[in-house]
């Protein structure tokens, strides 16, 4: 996420981000926690360059976080509609974060929905030109393109 006043990026810190997701692997009851209030709790924070109360900004990036989380768990459930659907929630409250924009793509994948998942990987490129999750599958799916079979794809790219 970026400062709205100086523009400084700050990234998630990788350590704490994999212990929450090892928290949420113990979720066993999917359908009771779409309550607001097991949101992450927001924390008070302020730019480490202009000072800036960015605490607003992290409780909606918190809120995207835990939308977007949702999203890869019902995808492990194979419930990919309603994965699109939280993960689309996610990109409602923080549309410029890339892995929201891959993951989108992969959810439109396996819907076969290749012309919005081609967007929305090229989405998470513009975000991030590092995202791995999208410039492996535009890979795979130029590769895909290039087979003599497959020209419904290649159409669209
Ligand atoms: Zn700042």
């Amino acid at each position: 996420m970026k400062c709205p006043v100086c523009g400084a990026i700050y990234r998630p810190v990788k350590g704490s981000r994999g212990s929450v997701e090892q928290k949420n692997n113990d979720y066993t009851q999917e359908t009771t926690i779409t309550s607001p209030s097991s949101f992450p709790t927001p924390h008070s924070q302020t730019c480490r360059r202009c000072k800036a109360d960015l605490s607003d900004l992290l409780s909606l990036h918190d809120q995207a976080i835990w939308y977007h989380r949702q999203a890869l768990h019902l995808l492990s459930k194979g419930r990919y509609p309603e994965a699109a659907t939280h993960n689309a929630q996610a990109l409602a409250l923080y549309y410029s974060n890339a892995d929201f924009h891959a993951l989108a793509g992969k959810l439109s994948a396996f819907q076969g929905e290749w012309r919005e998942a081609i967007a929305s990987w090229q989405q998470a490129l513009k975000f991030d030109p590092q995202n791995a999750i999208a410039s492996d599958s535009l890979q795979m799916i130029k590769l895909m393109a290039t087979h003599p079979l497959d020209t419904q794809i290649s159409d669209l790219l």
